[in-house]
């Protein structure tokens, strides 16, 4: 039988927030948690009284519960984490992570109004897309430079602009997806440009652009192979080539290299990812890339080519539903900045300085990591260094290999999937891999500053 009395002693919502709990709550959380946390508490604790399960409903005992569901009401949704994946541009995990530079950049912009649309020595109304232009034609060597929300609308305001109605000749080989939602077919489509595939999906020829070019051709289309590769008897038409042939039938020739590289790679492996400046050196008339994939800023699409074109496209009322916000400004052209100097920009971009790690500095950060776990888990798992291989991500650098070491933990008492889960699901989250069963932690991808929150979220995770 439920306790009666002990029903009827239940507190009420008034009670429970005008209790000295209730003040102290209400200084420091907000009013509709502190509500909707008392009613879960008072109903949790009734069912149990109709349970007969004899719960605690001294106010301490319901206080104690209230607090705990008022902290998890009170925590943001979309919150930091430990990538212990080894996926440096990680497309589900916010891709790339800012310097300092760009984030003291973006509170110094978001707390003060700006000049970001207005000319300061004029005194008058200015370019929101002034700010941005200069560094971008330094850094790049092209005439002129746009930035919209991400490559997807850059790529799509091209097509808008220069092939509405109109014929844009790609590639069999490049017809790419994406991350699902981006396939070239079908921004195709969506853009109102009408595709004319050439070639073949392993070879194309110069001459199938060539025979291809009709009247309403609106332009020629190259797409970077970001995240796959053809290879063995294959064939692609090289910039150079399809910019001779867009200057003999006066097409635009368009490439979208997606990662938007603006630093050689060679130096740390990776051979065949085109840098932006190479590609307008070899004469592309626009060039279109990711702000957040190998560049290590914030997402935006930025276009950089021709001023004729670049000015074509600003001046495209479909701008104004793609521009970008004042933080994205501020984050980028910190990150920008830094390029002026490869040496910095390798050393203070995150996703450069983490892309170009050496094993040396890797295998530092792992002993740490393996020492302070060592002398608190050694009876609860089996832990080792190895070396290992991380990824690039983001759909950037698909064959490319970058050697690292990870600590690998096979627990003794629980499964390294149960393992994995609890690491996903504490507090900060820490997603790992798991690996011929076993769980690994690739410290290329953890922040020196994050290595003590990360040793505790193992420990936390191998003890309960
Ligand atoms: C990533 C990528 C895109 C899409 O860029 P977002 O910034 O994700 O919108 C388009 N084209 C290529 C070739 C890409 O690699």
């Amino acid at each position: 039988m439920p306790d009666k009395k002990k029903l009827s002693q239940l507190p009420s919502v008034d009670e429970c927030l005008k209790s000295p709990y209730g003040e102290e709550w209400l200084n420091t959380y907000y009013r509709k948690i502190i509500v909707l946390s008392i009613r879960e508490t008072i109903d949790a604790k009734r069912q149990e009284l109709l349970d007969d399960a004899n719960p605690d409903i001294s106010m301490d005992a319901i206080a104690a519960d209230i607090e705990k569901n008022i902290i998890r009401h009170s925590e943001y949704r979309l919150r930091p984490l430990i990538n212990a994946s080894g996926v440096v541009i990680h497309t589900n995990l916010g891709r790339s992570i800012l310097s300092d530079k760009a984030m003291e950049n973006i509170a110094a912009i978001a707390r003060s109004y700006s000049n970001l649309e207005y000319d300061i020595a004029k005194g008058k109304r200015g370019k929101r897309y002034s700010h941005i232009k200069n560094i971008l034609v330094e850094l790049t060597g092209a005439e002129d430079a746009v930035v919209v929300n991400n490559n997807a609308a850059a790529v799509l305001i091209c097509l808008d602009t220069f092939a509405k109605a109109m014929e844009v000749i790609v590639s069999r080989g490049e017809l790419v997806e994406i991350g699902g939602s981006f396939r070239i077919p079908e921004v195709m489509k969506s853009s109102g440009a009408i595709l004319r595939e050439v070639g073949t999906t392993n070879k194309t020829h110069k001459a199938d652009y060539e025979n291809a070019v009709c009247g309403n051709t609106g332009l020629l289309l190259k797409v970077h192979q970001s995240n796959y590769k053809i290879s063995g008897f294959t064939q692609e038409v090289p910039v150079p080539d399809l910019v001779k042939v867009g200057k003999e039938f006066k097409i635009p020739v368009v490439s979208d290299l997606g990662s938007g590289c603006m630093i050689s790679l060679k130096p740390y492996g990776v051979h065949d990812e085109p840098t932006v400046q190479e590609v307008i050196k070899e004469g592309a008339d626009l060039v279109t890339f990711s702000g957040d994939k190998l560049l290590g800023g914030p997402q935006a699409g930025i276009i950089v080519g021709r001023k004729k074109l670049v000015q074509k496209i600003q001046n495209n009322p479909m701008m104004r539903a793609m521009r970008i916000d004042k933080m994205t400004f501020a984050a980028l052209e910190a990150t920008l900045m830094q390029y002026l100097d490869e040496e910095k920009a390798i050393k203070h971009v995150p996703t450069l300085r983490m892309l170009t790690e050496t094993g040396d500095i890797i295998k530092k950060r792992v002993k740490k990591i393996f020492n302070a776990l060592k002398k608190s888990v050694s009876d609860k798992a089996i832990l080792e260094v190895q070396p290992d291989q991380s990824r690039a991500g983001g759909g950037s650098l698909p064959e490319a290999d970058f050697p690292t070491f990870v600590i690998s933990i096979k627990p003794h008492n629980m499964s390294v999937n149960a393992l994995e889960k609890k690491l996903r699901l504490g507090d900060p989250a820490v997603i790992a891999r798991i690996k011929e069963d076993v769980l690994q932690i690739d410290a290329r991808t953890i922040q020196d500053r994050e290595i003590k929150t990360l040793v505790n979220c193992v420990i936390t995770s191998l003890s309960t």
